[in-house]
């Protein structure tokens, strides 16, 4: 190897996470024939959130780097929470992502008879036994980490008795929680897994694929590494809860283990994030007692919640890229999150004027009845994206906060006497106002200078001024609901509160309807999923709950990170 090569390959090896790391090393040794193979192993009991999407990004995303193919299995053990629903959803979530799964979806349900006949088999072999007790005396047995377990009574009874105790859990003889059966491994392992691990329980439920033929499901330990030796997984990832695991993994997969692929699984530290709850379970808990509108609510951190209120899937690729992958658990900061759409709508967001708290400004010296077109630029980050023609007319919206009455020094917008500019269009001087009787200001006279108009080249479309704002015209507006998004949480740990309920923490301004924003009319060509600036505003896309008569916006995020100061102020 020359210097330069060394160099290179050292550099390479420097900028690999720990995973990458280890799939090259198994890929030089000639591990499993230097072959790679991961999966995505959902539950389909929930829709899928910011967290899962950082497990499919890097098991996709390995699979991609190495040319390898990944799995997406749905680990489907459990009828009596999982749905068909969820199923769909989390399939659309994964190609919305960005990524494909290799060859036919994959279902922990698909290998239940073969889980079983290796259930039968280890009970053959003396170890596995149906026990009778309560999951209460069960795990009152289980003992402490430096303490060893109790066996249980049933843990030497005759294989005879077990296969016949097994077959009539199997065919529906006993209720739920009857019984058990039970790895017979060591109750005094100092890893209270090894304590003789639950492998099947009993659920009287239909299962979403299966029907009614099972009424005993596998747990997810036994069940787990089988389904990864049975798709030829190389590399199994899981979070780092599940480290303690490993040595149970390692045991199901001797049993059974005779040739292909040898599974192994490695964890990696899960995705928190701050003002979050991130786990199903809670997740769902929003959805049913309504404090949310449904999984797709556009404040939820599921990825579906996500799309809805503007998120790109690149930007959440870049997100995940951008937090990496390693071992060490920590929680990152939510605008990152805020700040990976934010930097990629600013790149491809076309630009559009929206005035959502309106004011009107009349122009007395602008001809009455007449309109005519003012060009402005699409998206000024992007020229290749043209021009559009406005209408400009005597009256205009503009935002109620542009002007001031009584106006500090350094407030740069429109007050008595001074000039702005709006926006491609003309340079205009505020002479006066009119209020209704409670003293609230309904209409702005202006003048203005008729030879401004921007782009024309003249003089006084060149003159500086202080402001420049954003307006839409009164006689072509389109009016338009727009829903403001704020975080979910006011808190930065939710869920990590001793005694106190993650809910308590819910911010009760998360939302905000403005029913009647105005908007200038090239709006009408977006539709639902659409993204775009509101000048000055912040990024903005199409609601789906949109109609013919009355689009429906949602806030993705501001133009600027302004959560940290608000938090401050307060
Ligand atoms: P939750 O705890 O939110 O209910 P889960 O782990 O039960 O999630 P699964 O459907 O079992 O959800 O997860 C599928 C895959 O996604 C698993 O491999 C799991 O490790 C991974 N995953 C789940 N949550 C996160 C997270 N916050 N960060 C990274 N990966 C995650
Ligand atoms: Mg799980």
């Amino acid at each position: 190897m020359t210097e330069q090569n060394e160099a290179q390959d050292s550099e390479k090896t420097a900028s690999l996470n720990f995973l990458e790391n280890i799939i090259e090393e198994d890929i030089k040794s000639g591990k499993n024939n230097s072959e790679v193979h991961t999966r995505f192993p959902p539950e389909p009991n929930g829709y899928l959130h910011i967290g899962h999407a950082k497990s499919i990004c890097l098991n996709f995303g390995l699979a991609k780097k190495y040319s390898a193919p990944c799995n997406l299995r749905f680990d489907d053990t459990n009828p009596a929470k999982e749905d068909q629903e969820y199923v769909d959803s989390i399939k659309k979530d994964v190609q919305w992502l960005g990524f494909q799964w290799a060859g036919d979806i994959k279902y922990t349900s698909d290998y239940f008879d073969q889980l079983y006949q290796w259930a039968l088999k280890l009970i053959k072999e003396g170890k596995a036994y149906v026990d009778h007790q309560t999951s209460e005396q069960i795990a009152e047995q289980k003992g402490e980490p430096t303490i060893a377990g109790t066996e249980s009574p049933y843990r030497n009874t005759s294989v005879e008795e077990n296969l016949a105790e097994f077959e009539k859990m199997r065919t529906g003889v006993y209720p739920d929680g009857a019984c058990v059966l039970r790895a017979k491994i060591d109750m005094a392992s100092p890893n209270m897994h090894m304590r003789d691990p639950i492998m099947y329980r009993i659920i009287n439920k239909e299962h979403h694929r299966t029907g009614n033929k099972w009424c005993i499901y596998p747990m997810y330990d036994y069940a787990h590494g089988q389904s990864d030796y049975l798709e030829g997984i190389t590399h199994s990832i899981c979070t780092l809860e599940f480290e303690v695991h490993r040595p149970l993994y390692e045991w199901f997969l001797d049993q059974v283990y005779s040739a292909g692929h040898r599974p192994r699984q490695y964890e990696f530290a899960r995705l928190n994030l701050s003002y979050t709850v991130m786990s199903k379970r809670k997740l769902l808990q929003l959805v049913t007692e309504g404090h949310v509108t449904g999984w797709d609510d556009p404040r939820m951190p599921t990825i579906s919640g996500l799309r809805r209120r503007g998120y790109t899937p690149e930007s959440i690729r870049r997100f995940c890229e951008t937090i990496g992958v390693a071992r060490r658990e920590n929680i990152i900061d939510v605008a990152l999150l805020e700040f990976s759409v934010r930097d990629h709508l600013n790149k491809i967001a076309p630009r559009v004027m929206a005035v959502l708290d309106p004011i009107k400004v009349v122009i007395d010296n602008y001809p009455d009845g007449k309109t005519e077109y003012v060009t402005i630029e699409n998206n000024p980050e992007d020229l290749s994206t043209g021009n559009r023609e406005v209408p400009f007319g005597k009256e205009v919206y503009i935002e109620r906060d542009d002007f001031m009455e009584d106006a500090p020094k350094k407030f740069f917008r429109l007050r008595p006497g001074s000039e702005v500019r709006l926006k491609g269009a003309y340079i205009i001087k505020a002479e006066s106002v009119v209020k209704d009787a409670d003293g609230n200001i309904t209409e702005i006279h202006c003048s203005y200078d008729a030879d401004s108009l921007s782009g024309t080249g003249s003089e006084a479309s060149m003159r500086k001024v202080k402001g420049t704002l954003h307006w839409v015209p009164v006689k072509e507006a389109v009016s338009a609901e727009v829903r403001l998004y704020d975080r979910l949480f006011n808190d930065e740990a939710p869920d990590g509160h001793k005694d106190h309920d993650f809910k308590e923490y819910l911010n009760p301004s998360s939302l905000t309807v403005i029913n009647d924003a105005k908007m200038e009319p090239s709006i009408k060509k977006f539709k639902a999923g659409d993204s775009m600036q509101f000048q000055r505003i912040g990024y903005f896309c199409v609601d789906p709950d949109s109609t013919e008569n009355k689009m429906v916006f949602n806030r993705t995020v501001g133009l600027k990170d302004s959560w940290a100061k608000e938090q401050k102020k307060a």
